[in-house]
């Protein structure tokens, strides 16, 4: 926040579309702390992780007063609106709300998480947010507000990955009990959190191979999530236990410790 005491500026963002309810959710949890910009892909880019659009031109739509179409990919959203549309840099840029969940792995490929990645590196505190497939946005909203108002405080640089857990059971799924919206924020609101570390999620692999009208062969990679271990600690165990997870995230992948591939300096033997 500038020296001025403005109002934080918050850049909202996602990678399931401008229309998608759970950017919307997103909006309305967040309004009450600050100025909000709204910049998000004009359609589904789910999977984008933190792809980049170099070599085609950009546009921006406003749909709304402080609401931008953009038609690239989240990390363009972010950029664009981080360095042009906003008339400074955010203080904090929030992405989600993504219906479906961002663990272990899926971080790697994650729309949702690269925006929020991006964020960080436009130097503002980000943070993603994740609810189980089928559970509405609205389950997040209580921890939208408790960890942005966090950050806003100490406007430190992170990068924090958020999932819920499953707020509404199966039982009440299947008898589609109607539960209002505050409802649920109270339950998610009572929820137990804690700090995690990237768990691991695998998916079955699995290449589909169709033929078109022409007869010409098409594809469609990537099979569905298989069973994997959830480990104590890790973000998938948290949410199995019926916990929010909250996933700091650092942007070096290097590994913590180089000794095992000093191999791949040591000379060769026998040569020169
Ligand atoms: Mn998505």
């Amino acid at each position: 926040m500038s020296a001025a005491q403005e109002r934080p500026l918050i850049l909202v963002t996602n990678d399931d579309g401008v229309l998608a309810p759970g950017l919307a959710t997103l909006v309305r949890a967040v309004e009450s702390l600050g100025e909000v910009v709204v910049c998000a892909p004009d359609t589904e880019r789910s999977g984008q992780s933190q792809a980049i659009t170099l070599h085609s031109h950009l546009r921006a739509t406003r749909v709304r007063e402080r609401w931008w179409a953009v038609n690239g990919t989240p990390v363009d959203c972010v950029y664009l609106a981080s360095l042009h549309l906003c008339d400074r840099r955010p203080d904090l840029v929030v992405s989600g709300i993504n219906p479906g969940h961002n663990l272990g792995t899926d971080v790697f490929y994650s729309g949702t998480v690269g925006a929020a990645a991006e964020g960080l590196l436009r130097g503002a505190p980000s943070i993603a947010f994740s609810v189980p497939h089928g559970q509405p946005a609205e389950i997040a909203v209580p921890w939208v507000q408790r960890l942005c108002r966090s950050l806003l405080a100490r406007a430190e640089r992170v990068l924090i990955n958020v999932n819920l857990p499953e707020v509404i059971s199966p039982r009440e799924r299947e008898a589609a009990l109607p539960l209002s919206a505050e409802a649920l924020q109270k339950r998610a609101a009572a929820l137990p959190a804690r700090l995690t570390r990237m768990g691991q999620r695998t998916y079955r692999e699995h290449v589909e191979e169709r033929q078109d009208l022409r007869g010409r062969p098409y594809f469609w990679i990537g099979g569905p999530p298989e069973e994997s271990p959830n480990l104590e600690g890790e973000d998938t165990w948290a949410v199995a236990e019926g916990m929010v997870a909250i996933t700091p995230l650092v942007l070096d992948i290097s590994a913590p410790d180089l000794r095992p591939y000093e191999h791949l300096v040591a000379p060769i033997p026998g040569d020169g």
